[in-house]
């Protein structure tokens, strides 16, 4: 069949490695794209991988601390009510990254001296990112630095530092190992600085520095202990420029040729989303003061356990085939030091800790996209920390909700968020663009499923579901012509038609969470009848009138139909469009959102990412195979795939389909979106959120692995080049491993129950130890 998928990629410059990212050249041009590809993070902070030393080269500098935001003044053309104020944004905070060199006055700078070996390796299976280079300056001393740096896992207000410099001839050297909080943001509407200096000062081979952001007056305290050659030595210096802050410790030497100088940089990093305002400064000192304490290499050590532990249950082991192996290690390594759990407040924001793009806001990419590896690959409580998240801000979603009109603790969830309040700031989006709210109720469904936690409904799921279905209840109207609901003027996932009638996802979600809710409360009602008391009073529930309305708007919802070709319509005017599949365009017309004026995106029949086959998606085991086939024949030609979102959605269908080559060449370009460069844009950063379709390629598509109602099952479809897959599933209190080559998969359980699964009609019990074996 034609395939829509389009390979834009470009040649990638990091080698392909199963373990690693390896960069042999320096590409002054592409340094911007490894910035974000070798990016670090450990969930409490995250930073580009820029330069320790001076460039002035082609850079976006990032380094984000994980909840501090700046609430940006909306900036558009012409405003209209309900607009949020402005839009929440991950603020570039301080560099605590710096080293400046100067050699016989010179200063080092890869932008302006001659690169003569250039070497830069991430290491995803330790979490440690290394540079090795020899340059020669303008005066002809040729300088080798080796530098090696980690955020630790362990310590998440710790990043560490190890920077040495030699010469190849007797130099006088001047080191600055520095916190800099002279930082903009990129992207800032007003050209503004989001920061005011509060602070900065030395003592001994400490500095620190401490900002404020203005309006949320988040405050920010780095401290570093530097120390040279072993021993701290030299001239102290700090320096306050008001607003523009920085501080360092400074050595002026001599050395030796080819005796290498090494200083070692600890720095904490504390903010006040994470610590009293007024403790920021000790905390962060002491954090730096205790690691000094520990050592380098000890401090290493145990963020490699760390890292060691976390892959033990969430790799993915993919044989015969490396592009594919480095891709999906690339994905899980970006979502393991994105979220790490630990913090309810925290979500993950598309671009992670690799970019300013999207706010670092949370989006229904979380439960759409990313719950999953969640659940199957650490302890529950990191999955239940993100549906929490949502819970906490169910009063600022009724509050969005009551602006636009609607009553009753009707509760509508942000399409962009940091704490809870609408960012986004495109009518067509944020009045329009509602499935979001299917997404969330989604997300309980999927964790509740997944763990049997059933008492989460009983603690917050209930509330959560009632408000979003009060939502839904009041958003559809009744039509007289159709004796149906309806649901006008909204946005489906597919962002390329606004304002669109009945779009069908939306409708299908909307009276699935009605189903949904009803289901939840009368599960709470019967199993928990103090919270489901407790909640009634709380939410002012009418449960029998309300419960009534939802079931009739559940059964009369409308969907728009094709009867002859048996088909849901993605919205009431598709079939007006000019159907004409992607594959007849020319390919120099696309990407259409880069070569098309939006007029005529909107108008025609191209689908940026998964709509219609969302639902089904979503639904897997409530679809017929016929008609999901149906489904996907229709629309997948119709769609260019221009969401990050996409393939991988595309990935599980196929392989469901049997469509192999399509679901393989999905899968590329999702797990390798970033590292081959598909969409042309990974300077700005990575995207994190997407990577969770990833891993559900291998382990939904591929490993076939899925729940049918609450049976664990798996029907795999290996690509013809991988000759194994293995991976581990945290699966209600077990940990399980599974084995799949060519036409078998094996399951044992490492630790926890005997745990039943199915393939095929066939029931089988996984127990410790002996693998249980069934033919695929
Ligand atoms: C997609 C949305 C997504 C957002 C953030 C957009 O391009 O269309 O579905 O939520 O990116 O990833």
């Amino acid at each position: 069949m034609s395939s829509s998928v389009l390979s834009t990629k470009r040649a990638a410059h990091v080698g392909i490695h199963p373990w690693k990212l390896i960069e042999n050249q320096w590409n002054a041009e592409r340094h911007i794209e490894s910035e974000s590809l070798f990016a670090l993070g450990n969930g409490r902070m995250g930073q580009r991988a820029n330069h320790e030393e001076t460039f002035t080269g082609s850079t976006l500098p990032g380094s984000y601390i994980a909840g501090v935001y700046y609430p940006d003044k909306t900036k558009v053309g012409w405003w209209k009510n309900g607009y949020p104020e402005y839009f929440a944004k991950v603020l570039n905070s301080v560099n605590w990254i710096a080293v400046e060199v100067k050699i016989n006055g010179q200063e080092l700078d890869l932008n302006t001296c001659a690169v003569e070996s250039f070497y830069r390796e991430l290491n995803m299976e330790t979490g440690v990112l290394t540079r090795r280079f020899t340059a020669r300056l303008a005066d002809g001393t040729g300088v080798t630095v080796e530098a090696t740096r980690f955020l630790s896992m362990v310590r998440d207000e710790l990043g560490a530092v190890r920077y040495s410099v030699q010469t190849d001839r007797v130099a006088q050297v001047i080191l600055l190992s520095k916190l800099d909080f002279n930082v903009t943001n990129h992207d800032a509407n007003w050209e503004e600085t989001f920061w005011t200096n509060f602070d900065t000062g030395g003592r001994g081979n400490e500095t620190w520095v401490v900002s404020e952001t203005k309006k949320t007056e988040f405050r920010v305290a780095a401290a570093h202990c530097s120390v040279l050659n072993g021993a701290p030595v030299g001239t102290h210096e700090s320096q306050e420029v008001s607003a523009i802050a920085w501080s360092a410790s400074g050595w002026a030497f001599t050395v030796q040729a080819h005796i290498p100088a090494v200083l070692t940089k600890y720095v904490g990093v504390v903010s006040s989303f994470n610590a009293p305002r007024e403790a920021v400064v000790e905390r962060a000192a002491e954090r730096a003061r205790e690691a000094a304490a520990v050592g380098f290499e000890d401090l290493l050590a145990e963020h490699v356990q760390a890292w060691r532990t976390k892959w033990d249950t969430a790799d993915l082991v993919i044989e015969g085939d490396d592009a594919a192996q480095q891709g999906i290690r690339f994905n899980i390594f970006h979502l393991l030091q994105t979220f790490t759990g630990v913090d309810e407040r925290l979500n993950i924001g598309p671009k992670g800790f690799t970019g300013e793009k999207y706010g670092g806001s949370t989006y229904w990419d979380t439960e759409a996209y990313c719950l999953p590896f969640y659940l199957a690959s650490a302890d529950p409580k990191v999955a239940r920390n993100l549906l929490v998240y949502r819970y906490k801000h169910l009063d600022k979603a009724i509050e969005n909700a009551a602006k636009l009109g609607f009553t009753h603790g009707a509760a509508l969830y942000p399409m962009v968020t940091m704490n809870g309040e609408e960012c986004h700031n495109e009518w067509e989006i944020t009045f329009e663009e509602i499935h979001r709210n299917g997404a969330i109720a989604y997300g309980i469904y999927t964790y509740e499923r997944y763990t049997l936690d059933r008492a989460y409904l009983a603690e917050y799921g209930l509330e959560v579901l009632v408000g979003i279905a009060r939502f839904w209840a009041q958003r559809v109207n009744w039509s007289e012509h159709r004796k149906a609901y309806v649901m006008l003027g909204v946005t489906g996932p597919n962002e390329y038609e606004n304002n669109v009638n009945n779009n069908y996802y939306t409708n299908f979600m909307a009276a699935w969470c009605l189903e949904y809710a009803a289901y939840a409360a009368d599960y709470v009602r019967t199993q928990h009848p103090s919270d489901y008391a407790r909640i009634v009073a709380k939410t002012q529930f009418r449960a029998e009138e309300e419960l009534a309305h939802w079931a009739d708007v559940r059964a009369r919802m409308y969907y728009p139909y094709w009867e002859e070709k048996q088909l849901f319509l993605q919205q009431d005017g598709f079939l007006d469009k000019d159907l004409v599949p992607v594959a007849d365009l020319d390919p120099a017309q696309r990407p259409i959102n880069q070569k098309w004026s939006w007029d005529r995106i909107l108008r025609s029949p191209y689908i940026k990412q998964a709509d219609t086959l969302q639902g089904m998606f979503f639904f897997e085991d409530r679809t017929d195979r016929a008609l999901l086939r149906r489904h996907f024949d229709f629309y997948e030609p119709f769609t260019v795939h221009e969401s990050s979102l996409s393939p991988s959605v595309h990935t599980v269908l196929a392989s469901r389909l049997g469509y192999a080559e399509q679901a393989y060449a999905f899968y590329l370009r999702t797990a390798r979106l970033d590292l081959d460069d598909y969409n042309h844009e990974v300077r700005e950063g990575l995207h994190v959120t997407a990577m969770g379709g990833a891993w559900m390629s291998v382990v939904h598509g591929f490993g076939g692995m899925r729940l049918v109602g609450e049976q664990l099952t798996f029907e795999p479809a290996l690509p013809a080049v991988w000759t194994r897959l293995a991976f581990h599933l945290v699966w209600r209190g077990a940990t399980l491993h599974v084995e799949l080559t060519p036409g078998n998969l094996s399951v044992s359980v490492v630790d926890g129950p005997d745990t039943e699964f199915s393939v095929g009609n066939q029931t089988f019990i996984a127990q410790k130890g002996t693998p249980v074996r069934a033919s695929v």
